[in-house]
Order: structure tokens, then sequence, then C-alpha cells
């Protein structure tokens, strides 16, 4: 159960009563690792196989749960520019991958609500299109280039997810190329900024992939474990939050995020 908690949960739980507030002057003085959350899809939509899929109701009650802490969730890119301030404690970076358009439907809302950023990872090779990379369960329609835009508007961190979805670690080098170098130009064109952060489709990855993406000019990729020896920020792990992640279930995460390697490391 303890090695399990990081993985991805297997059954909803009910909800325990919420946590006291904070009370004023309690912070302990070492503020805890930051960390950074992995979601993909924010949706109603019960048919989950893969369970990449939270409720707006349960993301909602996370981020409370957060913010009760006096936790802000926040973009990769402003958790990176923090920790290198020494000021990224008390933040956790909130990440969002394959780009369904439920991101800027329903999870920005959400996100607005609470005053947080996040970033979601996008697959330009297949803008406007679904998750036909899935092998089954329900086909979720990715965002376009409108929908890009209006996350980038709203002050969110679009970021690359490659091209079409590959697991690089099986990719020719020339495929491996295109995926890392193009996805990062044609998001570049779309949004007129340069791309700062790169995640490992499926989060595999392995030393020759992630040079690829270090020599494509991103500042930073996302995996879920932790990398190869001396990844650094081209290998952040993550910790997956899906919707039986309740407040208890999330404060043991928290918790063991250090031991398992989920945690970020200081710059
Ligand atoms: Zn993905």
């Amino acid at each position: 159960m303890v090695a399990d908690i990081l993985a991805a949960p297997r059954a909803d739980e009910p909800d325990p009563p919420p946590p006291p507030p904070p009370v004023a002057g309690s912070r302990p003085k070492r503020r805890p690792a930051a960390w950074v959350a992995m979601y993909h899809s924010v949706s109603d939509c019960r048919d989950d196989p893969y369970n990449v899929t939270v409720t707006p109701a349960r993301l909602d009650r996370q981020l409370a749960w957060m913010a009760r802490r006096g936790l802000r969730g926040v973009s990769v890119r402003e958790l990176l520019a923090a920790r290198a301030r020494g000021a990224e404690g008390g933040l956790v970076g909130l990440t969002f991958d394959d780009g369904y358009t439920d991101f800027v439907t329903t999870a920005l809302p959400v996100l607005r609500r609470r005053g947080f950023t996040a970033t979601v990872f996008v697959l330009p090779g297949r803008l406007g299109g679904e998750n036909a990379w899935e092998p089954t369960g329900p086909r979720k329609p990715l965002l376009d280039v409108d929908g890009i835009r209006s996350a980038v508007a709203a002050g969110m961190e679009v970021a690359s997810h490659g091209l079409t979805h590959l697991d690089l670690t099986r990719a020719t080098d020339r495929v491996l190329h295109t995926e890392v170098n193009d996805s990062r130009h044609r998001l570049a064109g779309i949004i007129g900024v340069g791309i700062e952060g790169f995640c490992y489709p499926y989060g595999r990855l392995d030393e020759r992939v992630a040079d690829a993406v270090r020599r494509a000019g991103y500042r930073y990729a996302c995996a879920i474990g932790p990398g190869p020896a001396g990844s650094g920020d081209f290998a952040l792990p993550r910790i997956h939050v899906g919707e039986a992640d309740t407040a208890v279930r999330l404060e043991l995460k928290r918790r063991l995020a250090r031991c398992y390697g989920r945690a970020l490391e200081a710059a």
C-alpha cells in the first residue's frame, strides 16, 4: 500500500473529514520539499481504464486541500524560476498531460478560482485530434490552435509532449529528433514565445532521449519516476494524482515524495 500510493490508485475511497485550518505561527521552520503533481484529463467521464481522469469536483477539493496548507499550485516554469531564487517552498507544480480540450473547458475555471497556474503538455502533431494512441477507452478531443492560445492567454504554461505521443525510447534517431524539435518549433509558432518544457510520453526516457531534449533547447523535462543518474532538470519526477486521491492520500503522497525520489531536488 505504501509503495503503491505514489502510483495510480486502484479504488476510490470515502472522503475523510476536512483537516483543521493551519494555526497562525504553526508552520514548521523547514518548509517541505517542492513536488510536481501529474494530472491528465479533468472530466465527469467515468469510463477511465487508464486512471487518467479526475472529476472537476475532485480537482477542486484537491486544490482546496493545497490552499488550506498554504500551498500554491504553479506551472513548472514558475516553480523552477522560484527554485532558482531559493523560494520554491510552499509551491506545488501542477501538470496536465496530453492537452485534452477539457483542460481549457473544465480544469482552467477550477484553477483560476484558486488563483493557481499549471503547465499543460500538448501534442502539436495531433492538434484538434483525439487520444488515438490509447488502444481502448473513451476517445477524448485534444486542444487545437485556438485552445492552446486561450490556455496561454489565461496565464498557463503550454509545453511539449512531443508531436504524436510516441514512446521515444523506441524511436529511431530521426523520429526522436522530429518529435522533440518539430514539436517545439510548431508550438513556438502558435504561441510566439520560446517553449521551455518537455514531457516524456508514458514517462519513458533514457540517456539518449534526455540528451535529444536537452539539445533541442528545452530548459526542463518532466518524467514520472526518477530518470537516469545525472538527468537533473531533464527528468523531473512527478506524483500521479487521481480521482481516488482524497485529502488523506494526498497528505501521504506529499510526505512520501522525498523517500521515493518524487520530490524536486533543490537547485
Ligand atoms: Zn501522455
